[in-house]
């Protein structure tokens, strides 16, 4: 990768001073000034001397002395003229990898100021396989040459036969042709064998966009495609909301956006963003069926050879349909034209550590910056996207009906206080019946329960103690299958005592409250013959895993699937008939302020798994509070009035998506420090107009992994540039070495 190196010694105890570099140079080689930025928490780029017949230009790779270190930048700005005498330090060489574009540079930039981070963190993520920056590493294969004067054996024919037939390494060569390796080195000294570089990272295979592999739409969905490609071909930029129940055909109409894209040009990309990887199989089928060609998957369980071959044929241009989690958004396209956010509206868009984003708001931005088209899909948008819909900022495209015959489940509320189960079971009478009833029909129930493991409270039954998280202080959630107590914030996790460390009395615990594993107990029990499965991320681990179980529901091979909500998205399931919601409350605790909405988005995504194919399918919620808006909208399908009545709501308290939130988050090893910290950046904060800032308060979880927590919660008018005025904050603030200070804007969790 090195190409130019124009110093002495790269040793960093001999590192060239300015005088070396100017001496070497002068006085016919001029010096010239340039800006380097670092995949590292620095605040900003550092300034630098570099000889002006390098020709660098702002997007080179380069090496420079960086402290003690030799460190690897990127060339941010080079300053016009050269430069008269200066102590800079000079660059140590320039990097033969291909420049970071001007588009992502302007990406990181702005994403930086956005979330309130030093630009390098975002470089760093940009930079996520920095062996892509070289050239393929190779591996040699051997072909038959076209002559040779070797002496040929039976032996060594075969292998020269086996190679003439397909080129191969010497190991699979000498077991191909069943000789022993000897045999095959005595070929290539021979050079009867001739050596062929291959690289090990081969080009994706491309994407064929033809029509013919198309699905015949229905004029709804034929409508919605043509205003997917009118925004494509716009000039000015217009997001679009493409906005239809479950099982509309969202999907079938992006695709054919995907296409357009691909047909247009040679060298346009298209990236798709889904929000879990778990989604990621039953998509990337669907693609493949309709462009013939597996799409680039990227993200965080990649391995890292796939990694680095995904990184660099998107920065060439040459991979053209890409899928991925949200970090995909931070890869170096060459030519992106479109952008597709599937499932807008979901929570795991929003990344909680390390850099804090929300990925769908930043898919926006990055799609402004490169002029390409977004669309944002879900049957169950997200208030800040139907608002700017709403106010025209965004393009509202709808589907209003199931794809065919289907058709959307009913959906019931079950009341709890009158519909009670019986005393220690979680399942009302109602919903059994209505699950029996589905499984000797031969159809299929699922049932929702959205908490891993058995309990989620472990109680002494002679002195009441309650099994706490020594991290976070939070209750430990039992699990059976592990026999361990885990604290799913952290999750740190212990076997379960045999004894009640507080009173000492063996086989004290009682477990308070359901999880799946605990609705599976009762569900073997009032279900004997039931095959049953549940389905979490405890007993599905990889995507293989995922892919398996979904298989297995899809084939009809499970009778009653209970599952948290990795179940609720975007799954298929032909036979499934009846959803159980268990427990509808769950995510109405805690005074969130997207509880409701939330809490709406999750039901009616997983009610939405019934009834798919021609079976009409039955939605039952089981809830304590039917009177809540979130319940009345779901039991009358009414998601417009709902998320009207939200939005009200949120106006008149100048909530987001018509005000500004942001919170700071401070973390300290100890109590005092914490405290301290949170009254110094209290008495740092500007006053501004529009902008209201309230605390410090304890966080709710007040310790995590012995670090002491602090919050602020910052709500500013639309007007107001929430960003610019939370970095002037952060920057009067010179807190102690010990103390983490994190900004989230447009925070997602209150904790
Ligand atoms: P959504 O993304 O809105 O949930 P999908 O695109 O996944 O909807 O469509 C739901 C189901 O209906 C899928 O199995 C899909 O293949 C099928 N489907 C949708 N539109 C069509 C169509 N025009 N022709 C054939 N099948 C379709």
């Amino acid at each position: 990768m090195r190409a130019q190196r124009r110093k002495k010694s790269s040793s960093s105890a001999a590192l060239p001073g300015f005088e070396d570099v100017v001496n070497e140079y002068a006085p016919e080689n001029a010096i010239c000034k340039i800006r380097v930025l670092f995949p590292l928490p620095l605040p900003e780029a550092f300034d630098y001397a570099a000889p002006s017949d390098w020709g660098l230009q702002a997007g080179d790779h380069v090496l420079a002395p960086l402290g003690s270190r030799h460190v690897q930048g990127v060339v941010w700005a080079v300053e016009e003229g050269a430069l008269g005498a200066s102590n800079l330090r000079s660059v140590l060489e320039k990097l033969n990898a291909a420049p970071l574009d001007a588009v992502t540079r302007r990406f990181i930039e702005w994403a930086a100021k956005y979330v309130v981070t030093p630009p390098g963190l975002i470089l760093k993520m940009v930079l996520r396989s920095p062996q892509a920056l070289a050239p393929s590493p190779t591996f040699a294969v051997y072909k038959a040459s076209a002559q040779t004067t070797a002496a040929i054996t039976p032996q060594r024919l075969r292998v020269l036969e086996e190679a003439a037939r397909a080129p191969d390494s010497p190991a699979r060569l000498a077991q191909r042709a069943g000789v022993s390796a000897g045999v095959v080195k005595a070929l290539i000294d021979a050079a009867a064998l001739t050596r062929i570089d291959v690289d090990e990272d081969q080009p994706y295979a491309a994407p064929n966009p033809d029509p013919v592999r198309a699905r015949a739409l229905s004029p709804d969905q034929h409508a919605a495609a043509q205003a997917l490609i009118e925004a494509l071909e716009k000039k000015s930029f217009e997001p679009v909301l493409l906005d239809g129940v479950t099982g509309s055909g969202k999907t079938e109409v992006y695709l054919e956006a995907i296409a357009a894209v691909l047909a247009a040009s040679p060298t346009g990309q298209v990236l798709v963003l889904l929000p879990e990887i778990a989604l990621t199989q039953a998509v990337m089928a669907r693609f493949v069926d309709r462009f013939a060609a597996l799409p680039v998957e990227w993200h965080s369980a990649i391995a890292p050879k796939e990694r680095r071959r995904a990184w660099r044929e998107v920065h060439q241009g040459r991979a053209r349909l890409i899928v991925g989690a949200r970090s995909a958004l931070f890869l170096p396209f060459a030519d992106l034209r479109l952008i597709i956010v599937d499932e807008e509206h979901d929570p795991s868009y929003k990344q909680d550590e390390g850099v804090i984003y929300q990925a769908r708001d930043l898919a926006v931005a990055r799609a402004k910056l490169n002029d390409a088209a977004i669309v944002l899909a879900s049957a169950t948008p997200s208030l800040e996207t139907l608002v700017n819909a709403t106010a025209g900022r965004y393009r509202h495209v709808k589907l209003f009906a199931r794809h065919g015959a289907a058709v959307l489940p009913d959906v019931e509320l079950i009341d709890l206080k009158i519909d009670a189960p019986d005393k220690g079971r979680w399942l009302s009478p109602k919903l059994v019946t209505a699950v029996a009833e589905a499984c000797a029909r031969g159809e299929q129930a699922l049932l929702y329960m959205n908490r891993r493991g058995y309990a989620p409270l472990t109680l002494c039954r002679a002195c009441g103690h309650r099994m706490q998280s020594p991290e976070t202080q939070s209750w430990l959630v039992e699990h059976k299958y592990s026999g361990k107590l885990v604290c799913h914030l952290t999750g740190f996790s212990m076997p379960k005592p045999k004894a009640c460390p507080n009173c000492l009395t063996p086989d004290s615990f009682v477990a308070v409250g359901p999880g799946v594993e605990r609705v599976e107990e009762e569900a073997r029990d009032l279900f004997p013959h039931a095959r049953i499965e549940v389905f979490s991320s405890d007993t599905a681990h990889s995507g293989e895993d995922v892919r398996a179980i979904v298989a297995r529901m899809a084939a009809g091979e499970i009778d009653i699937l209970i599952g948290t909500q990795i179940v609720a998205k975007g799954h298929n399931f032909p036979l499934l008939t009846v959803v159980g919601v268990v427990d509808a409350d769950l995510g109405l605790k805690g005074g969130d302020l997207r509880a409701g909405e939330r809490t709406y988005q999750l039901l009616s995504q997983v009610s939405g798994r019934a009834g798919r194919a021609d079976k009409p399918g039955r939605a039952l919620i089981q809830t304590y509070a039917p009177e809540h808006e979130a319940m009345i909208a779901l039991a009358n399908g009414d998601r417009d009035g709902f998320l009207a009545a939200e939005a009200a709501a949120r106006e008149a308290m100048g909530m987001p998506p018509y005000g500004r939130l942001a919170a700071v988050i401070i973390s300290a090893p100890s109590e005092v420090q914490a405290n301290s910290a949170a009254i110094e950046m209290g008495e740092g904060a500007p006053i501004a107009e529009g902008v209201d800032v309230w605390g410090p308060a304890p966080a709710p979880l007040a310790v995590i992994r012995g670090q002491h927590r602090r919050r602020f919660l910052v709500r500013a008018d639309r007007s107001v540039d929430l960003s610019a005025f939370m970095a002037a904050w952060k920057a009067r603030v010179r807190l102690s070495s010990a103390v983490r200070l994190q900004i989230d804007i447009e925070p997602y969790s209150f904790l």
